[in-house]
């Protein structure tokens, strides 16, 4: 017999948040453990003794466990226990190895039973970051999380609303309602802004010294790092950006900073942009790279820096492949 175990947490004590995020829990935990439900012996809950409004087992009964035993208990309550917790114990007659699921503020409880792996790739603008990541997360089937499109929908917002993004209580207002998720489908990222996908809106080249300005701002980066820490702890992914190192995950097991000359990340800027259906001329594309970088390297809050246990690699006169190849060696030397 196995025993999988999993946590969540919920924003208030209602029993609508209850039952979803038990469902969300146990929807996970099927799929991630690929589980027949014939196979469960029975399943065991306990709540946080703040959590009155709704069973959890109830919510599994909804959750499609209709024939195993379920049983649920009150946790006795302890000084600096997590809030609003709910945690969960399937049994299983599998033979298959458990996959733990700890998810929302529970992602923080068992980092040590979920073996999510988080790899820090950062670096200046056009160094081939959001490339590179891509392949790595297909190599050791990752997640990949391009950190700028977040920025860049952040910016984007402003400039729908007409608001100037040097201007910081009037991003304050944006951002404090901001609605903006990140999906992926098929591997592929999608950032929704408000419900609408805006993954090609945020490419347009005047976005990106844009997204730099609005990035620097306390409020912002509260706001999307905390959304990129909840992604990373619930699942194994490679993050790019600029602070991922020093900043988002600083105890990331493994660290990149990937950097190349202006001169080549102008070029491939330029290419890339042209092959996006902007023709931007590459001496625009290398004073705004220029320029980019030194305003993201000089601002007040987790600037531009490679963090120092970070492995620097220098990709001007390196293939795609090469430099995944180093990063994998890399990693592989330390697993
Ligand atoms: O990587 P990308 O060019 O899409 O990033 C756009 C801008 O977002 C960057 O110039 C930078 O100012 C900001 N950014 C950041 N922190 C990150 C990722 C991007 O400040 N982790």
């Amino acid at each position: 017999m196995k025993a999988i175990r999993g946590a969540t947490t919920v924003g208030a004590d209602s029993a609508a948040e209850i039952k979803e995020s038990v469902k969300e829990l146990l929807t996970e935990i099927k799929t991630q453990n690929a589980l027949n439900l014939e196979e469960v012996v029975c399943v065991l809950f306990s709540n946080t003794s703040d959590l009155h409004s709704f069973y959890p087992a109830k919510a599994a009964r909804e959750a499609g466990f209709f024939t195993a035993p379920l049983f649920s208990a009150l946790e006795p309550e302890i000084d600096g226990a997590l809030s609003k917790c709910i945690r969960v114990m399937v049994l299983t007659e599998s033979e298959k190895p458990a996959k733990h699921v700890y998810l929302r503020g529970a992602a923080v409880l068992r980092r040590d039973l979920t073996n999510i792996i988080n790899i820090a790739l950062d670096g200046p603008a056009g160094s081939g970051k959001s490339t590179i990541s891509k392949l790595i997360a297909e190599k050791l089937n990752i997640l990949c999380l391009d950190t700028g499109a977040m920025y860049r929908a952040c910016a984007l917002k402003c400039v729908n609303l007409g608001v100037s993004v040097t201007d910081e209580e009037a991003v304050k207002i944006v951002i404090s309602d901001i609605n903006l998720t990140v999906k992926h489908e098929n591997g592929v990222q999608h950032t929704y802004l408000d419900g609408k996908d805006v993954s090609e809106d945020i490419r347009r080249p005047e976005i990106s010294m844009l997204a730099s300005t609005v990035s620097a701002w306390e409020c912002v980066r509260t706001k999307m790092v905390q959304l990129q820490r909840e992604i990373a702890m619930r699942t194994s992914c490679i993050l790019d950006g600029r602070d991922i190192g020093t900043n988002v995950l600083p105890d990331a097991p493994y660290k990149f900073f990937l950097t190349a000359s202006p001169e080549v990340r102008a070029k491939r800027r330029a290419a890339e942009n042209l092959q996006k259906g902007f023709n931007t001329p590459y001496e625009y594309v290398l004073a705004e790279v220029i320029k980019r970088d030194k305003q993201d390297a000089s601002r007040s809050i987790a600037p531009l820096k490679q963090a120092k246990d970070a492995i620097l690699i220098d990709s001007s006169e390196m293939t795609v492949n090469q430099v995944v190849d180093l990063i994998l060696n890399k990693i592989q030397e330390k697993i």
